[in-house]
């Protein structure tokens, strides 16, 4: 476990540059964070270019296909943050306490700029989840996350 400090010194890496980008077949560890902030959320985080690309999902993760839940794309963390949790203080940014939902590792079965599919092998998420992106045109948007059928 790292301390928060750890974690906020480093600051936030900046979006990943060319070459960096998702790729097909890459295996890489995702986790997923159950976030009790001021808004309860849990926060998805894959490794994608040496970052872990993240976003917030404002309900629980989808276990059986049929469920969509709204993923808003935040801030890329450090790799070494999928490891953190325990409490951020009050007053700083997304105080409140972090603990682990779910982890493993993942693979893409295919990348497109508004649309992934990933094969999840988590203690929870096993299977192929589709991140798909439904407001194209904007760095950081707004996605949906469901496990194919
Ligand atoms: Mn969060």
């Amino acid at each position: 476990m790292m301390a928060v400090e750890d974690y906020r010194g480093r600051g936030s890496p900046k979006a990943s540059g060319k070459g960096a980008g998702p790729k097909e077949g890459a295996r890489s560890i995702f986790v997923v964070q159950e976030h009790l902030a001021s808004r309860h959320h849990w926060d998805l985080r894959l490794e994608i270019g040496g970052v872990l690309r993240s976003w917030a999902m404002p309900k629980e993760p989808p276990l059986a296909p049929g469920i969509r839940r709204l993923a808003i794309q935040t801030n890329d963390h450090p790799l070494e943050y999928a490891d953190f949790e325990g409490n951020i203080p009050e007053g700083e940014y997304g105080a409140g306490r972090v603990k682990r939902w779910d982890g493993g590792t993942y693979e893409f079965e295919s990348v497109h700029d508004n649309k992934y599919v990933c094969i999840m092998k988590g203690d929870r998420l096993k299977g192929a989840y589709v991140l798909l992106r439904f407001r194209p045109g904007k760095e950081k948007g707004m996605w949906l996350f469901f496990r194919r059928k």
